[in-house]
């Protein structure tokens, strides 16, 4: 098997610095020497380190754009691809990379570490061998592609990840989906439907940006809202409270929602509770954010909703065909 792995960035690669961990422009030779060295290991690898790497707090749609413009570049000389990248916004990485490579036929999977390879006691080959055993297993027996998120044992689908835990080695979670997969001495996995629509790959000139979000908390007023939902914004993430409630004694803070929206703003409504899913109009609170034009992202994550309209954004999308992607 053929194996791209493309190192962005992240702690898994990063050194000491004067100013803390910095990511280590000889990470890509290092790792090669490693996976050179272990025989059983019968696969070709080709590791490539980017030319600016990053820590992922920097990351912004331009970098889901430069990652997957890079695998599509390399689609056909390569049966499955990996990501190395920092934790921080792996979560958002991931889901670009399942809306862009929607329905893949080969494994793409993003992965990184708490711990810096360099050090003594780091998860770094444990999830790099991880997400190597599952492209084999995706692609071999189970031919059950798509876009992951491998860490901690746990392959995660793409749009379905978030970042759990600062420092354990377990850091995401999958809330609202079951994991495809498990690793402990052997894979468990989930079964999934063998017919899989054909894939197809949409990479769209990322537009920064366009896409904000917007908290809810007690006292929240127009003001806090304003300047988030300024003339370049098309999309946001509102996080409302439990089943997707919000304030509705303040007609200030509902009107500014229906000028948005009316104005052609796709708002999705995501819970900030983390898990369960937004029930658009159960409660009162609830119906004048339905009435203020505001959609419900259903059980979404934060950071795949935030994704999926940056990335519909980015196709240039109408408002209403924007929405229909999140019936
Ligand atoms: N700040 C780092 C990053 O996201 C954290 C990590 O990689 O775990 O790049």
């Amino acid at each position: 098997m053929k194996i791209y792995i493309a190192y962005t960035g992240g702690t898994i690669g990063m050194v000491p610095s004067n100013q803390g961990l910095i990511p280590d422009a000889a990470f890509a030779d290092h790792l090669t020497q490693h996976l050179n060295d272990a025989d059983e290991l019968t696969h070709e690898f080709v590791i490539e380190g980017y030319p600016s790497l990053i820590d992922s707090s920097n990351a912004t749609g331009k970098d889901w754009q430069t990652i997957a413009r890079d695998i599509e570049g390399r689609w056909h000389e390569f049966d499955a691809f990996i990501v190395l990248h920092g934790t921080d916004t792996m979560a958002y990485t991931a889901a670009a990379l399942s809306f862009m490579f929607a329905n893949s036929d080969k494994p793409i999977i993003v992965t990184g570490s708490q711990v810096p390879m360099y050090k003594v006691r780091t998860d770094a080959m444990i999830n790099v061998m991880g997400a190597i055993s599952a492209c084999e297993e995706l692609s071999g027996e189970k031919n059950s592609n798509g876009v992951f998120l491998f860490f901690a044992g746990r392959l995660i689908e793409g749009d379905r990840a978030h970042k759990a835990h600062t420092s354990d080695w377990q850091a995401f979670s999958s809330p609202n989906c079951p994991e495809r997969g498990v690793l402990g001495i052997d894979w468990r996995w989930r079964s999934t439907e063998t017919v899989k629509p054909p894939m197809s790959i949409q990479i769209p000139d990322m537009k920064e940006g366009v896409v904000t979000i917007l908290p809810v908390f007690p006292g929240v007023q127009v003001a806090h809202w304003q300047g988030l939902l300024n003339e370049s914004v098309r999309g946001a993430v509102l996080l409302s409270y439990g089943a997707g409630n919000a304030p509705d004694k303040d007609p200030a803070l509902l009107a500014l929602l229906k000028t948005a929206t009316d104005r052609g703003v796709v708002i999705v409504n995501v819970s900030q509770c983390g898990a369960g899913s937004v029930a658009a109009g159960a409660y009162a609170a609830g119906s004048a954010l339905v009435k203020a034009g505001v959609i419900s992202g259903k059980d979404m994550t934060y950071e795949a909703a935030f994704v999926k309209l940056s990335f519909l954004i980015g196709l240039d999308l109408s408002s209403e065909d924007i929405k229909n992607h999140f019936l």
